[in-house]
């Protein structure tokens, strides 16, 4: 016979629960206490990997034995972007923060969707904080997404929106009798052209402009991409300039971009994942002058910003645009003036989401706790971290820079005979050390190692480290090869 009164899924104890939960929260206290003692990664044995085949069992159990599982057979086998040795992909390393207040977050468990509440007028106060750095209007509007991948996706719907009318949305591009096409530089990240593909305009209709030798938009190459579009008959309507490449950190030419955008009359937006919150660092602003004429930004919090993942953001200049794209009327969802409902639009009426999570909140308790200033100083950090590792391989004869370091991303290789396979070795020598993890691309088809300086908690000693290491694992390959 089920009992009513004991089917609530709070502890029947909340003494020994409290001590529980305090002994957890210290568990991940030390565990970010001392990243350093720890490999940067480690891979997972096969008998590590089985641990996860386990079938859901039906019954209950014991919290502190989870909790032991996921120290011992999760925390130490993950990517490792908290660790200062992490110079891998375009990570952000967290805080300790950010993590306190994603255990706030989901205590209150606000679903930020809609409704008369106080987390989404923080959300709003966040919107409002973002068109101040930017120096956009007033009207503008925002919203916290998964990530810039969702943002570059939003800002593609609403700027389709904008060239085709509201209309679109009803009758599908199908039977619209324009054909649109986008523009983008070639080291664009992928999740444009993806937005293209989702948005049913296909990615065949993104141009893909060549670069400079600074891997920033070729200006001509994209006037001409435009105009012979036209000529074709297609309706260009959407430029995506980058600002922080993936590649190498490359900064397209924004004033120039949003000229000839106004000139042609199309949508200017800006992936900005990581780069446009260079905006914080008073010696990193001047360059991305421009980007307060963008129609939208897309940028991440959860990279150079140190919120935890995942905390991307998509701003757009004309706010109606963004409501037009999104806002879908249900009986379920009505709004009134007063009482629960009140409120409207809410966030759910500028996205696809309607259930969302209190993202706005680590945010909040991120640039509130250490303050605009510092976060400001992080970036400019690791900026000036890459002009030390830039430095260390114009010393060194066995090394090579591949491109030019404009934020905080260094492309290199070991000299060798045959460098394309030995550094890729170098590479999967350096991540299983356990040492540092770089990562790879490929630049003008030689193959590069890449240090993406992205960790607050990153110092010369990681820098050096990296060198060290890679010249060591390059002889030792040379040698053994
Ligand atoms: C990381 C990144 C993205 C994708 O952002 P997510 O937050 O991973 O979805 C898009 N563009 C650039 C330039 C990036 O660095």
């Amino acid at each position: 016979m089920l009992k009513t009164s004991e089917n609530t899924l709070d502890p029947a104890n909340w003494t020994s629960f409290r001590q529980q939960g305090h002994d957890m929260l210290d568990g991940m206290f030390d565990y970010l206490e001392q990243l350093r003692e720890q490999p940067v990664w480690q891979s997972l044995s096969t008998e590590q990997r089985e641990v996860f085949q386990k079938p859901l069992s039906t019954q209950a159990s014991d919290l502190t034995e989870v909790y032991t599982n996921f120290m011992e057979t999760i925390v130490p086998y993950a990517v490792g972007n908290t660790h200062p040795g992490f110079m891998g992909w375009v990570h952000g390393g967290g805080t300790p923060v950010g993590m306190l207040a994603e255990m706030l977050a989901a205590g209150l468990n606000a679903n930020v969707g809609g409704r008369d509440q106080a987390p989404i007028e923080l959300e709003k106060q966040l919107l409002r904080w973002v068109i101040s750095l930017f120096s956009f209007p007033e009207t503008a509007s925002g919203l916290f997404v998964t990530g810039t991948s969702m943002a570059n996706f939003i800002s593609v719907l609403v700027a389709r929106t904008a060239c085709l009318g509201k209309a679109i949305r009803k009758q599908g591009l199908g039977n619209s009798e324009q054909q649109l096409v986008a523009y983008t530089s070639s080291s664009a990240h992928i999740s444009i052209a993806q937005a293209m593909d989702m948005a049913g305009i296909g990615s065949d209709a993104l141009r893909l402009i060549p670069t400079n030798e600074n891997y920033q938009m070729d200006m001509i190459a994209l006037a001409q991409a435009i105009s012979a579009d036209k000529k074709a008959g297609l309706t260009p309507f959407f430029i995506a300039a980058t600002v922080g490449s993936v590649d190498v950190g490359a900064i397209d030419p924004l004033s120039a971009i949003a000229d000839l955008a106004s000139l042609e009359n199309l949508w200017f937006h800006v992936d900005g994942a990581y780069g446009a919150l260079a905006i914080l660092a008073p010696e990193l602003a001047p360059r991305l002058q421009g980007i307060e004429r963008a129609d939208s930004i897309a940028f991440d919090f959860h990279k150079w910003g140190q919120v935890p993942y995942d905390a991307g953001f998509i701003l757009v200049r004309n706010g109606d645009y963004q409501l037009d794209t999104f806002a879908s009327p249900a009986s379920y969802l009505s709004r009134e003036a007063r009482g629960l409902s009140a409120g409207s639009p809410w966030p759910c009426d500028l996205g696809p989401d309607l259930s969302r999570g209190f993202r706005a909140l680590k945010t909040w308790f991120t640039l509130k706790v250490y303050g605009q200033e510092k976060l400001g100083q992080v970036i400019a950090n690791t900026c000036v971290l890459a002009q030390i590792l830039k430095q260390r391989i114009e010393q060194h004869p066995q090394l090579e820079l591949l491109a030019p370091v404009e934020l905080n991303i260094v492309c290199f290789r070991y000299r060798c005979e045959n460098p394309n396979p030995i550094n890729a070795e170098i590479v999967i020598a350096l991540q299983e050390s356990g040492i540092v993890a770089p990562s790879t691309t490929t630049l003008h088809g030689q193959f590069a190692i890449r240090a993406a300086i992205f960790n607050h908690r990153t110092t010369v000693s990681d820098i050096d480290a990296l060198v060290e290491a890679t010249v060591s694992f390059g002889k030792g390959l040379i040698v053994s090869g």
